[in-house]
């Protein structure tokens, strides 16, 4: 159970890199900064909260 429950932060924590605006997985530059392979910018902790919503729905 604790396996399961573990791979589904990983998945999680992955999805935080995904970038909202074209689905390609960024880096976290710094605090509030992220940024995505295409070069889009955007603040770290919105783009988290962009990406949590979606998996809410
Ligand atoms: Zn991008």
């Amino acid at each position: 159970m604790s396996g399961l429950k573990k791979q589904q932060n990983k998945e999680k924590f992955y999805k935080l890199y995904i970038n909202t605006i074209c689905g390609k997985k960024g880096n976290r530059k710094s605090q509030g900064e992220f940024v995505c392979p295409n070069g889009h910018k955007l603040n770290a902790d919105y783009n988290a909260s962009v990406n949590i919503a979606q998996r809410a729905i």
